[in-house]
């Protein structure tokens, strides 16, 4: 390969090769012009088509931990018990949920919620509800 001219400038002999697309450049003056939009590594065609199926793979999973999930009857049958919504009725029951629900370390606040005669009283009510 002979000398090649600067693909920015189009004008001096290029001496370098951007190291993320391969174009020459001749001085850091042009290369600093070439970043200044972005550029990507030359790729054949059908390689294109895994970078795609890459960047959906780098998307964060969302982890359905279905079996810790309630289903859509068990929450109607928590939403129509009356004996559920009278304990939720009351005022230091629903902060504990509060804050079980607002908390960062839901587990820690869960086991701590679970010393509490009201918050077991009321989890019995509905794990008999959900599974009678
Ligand atoms: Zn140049
Ligand atoms: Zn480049």
């Amino acid at each position: 390969m002979g000398p090649r001219q600067c693909q920015v400038c189009d004008q001096a002999q290029s001496k370098y090769k951007c190291p993320s697309c391969y174009l020459p450049y001749c001085s850091l003056v042009c290369f600093k012009k070439h970043k200044e939009s972005p550029c990507v590594k030359p790729q054949p065609s059908e390689a294109k088509t895994t970078a795609v199926s890459e960047s959906i793979v780098e998307k964060p999973l969302v982890v359905n931990e279905t079996s810790h999930v309630l289903q859509k009857f068990q929450l109607e049958a928590i939403a129509s018990s009356s004996e559920i919504r009278d304990a939720l009725n009351d005022k230091s029951l629903q902060e504990l949920i509060c804050h079980i629900d607002c908390s960062s370390n839901a587990d820690n606040e869960l086991d701590k919620a679970m010393a509490e005669e009201a918050f077991r009283l009321f989890t019995d009510k509905i794990l008999s509800t959900i599974n009678p």
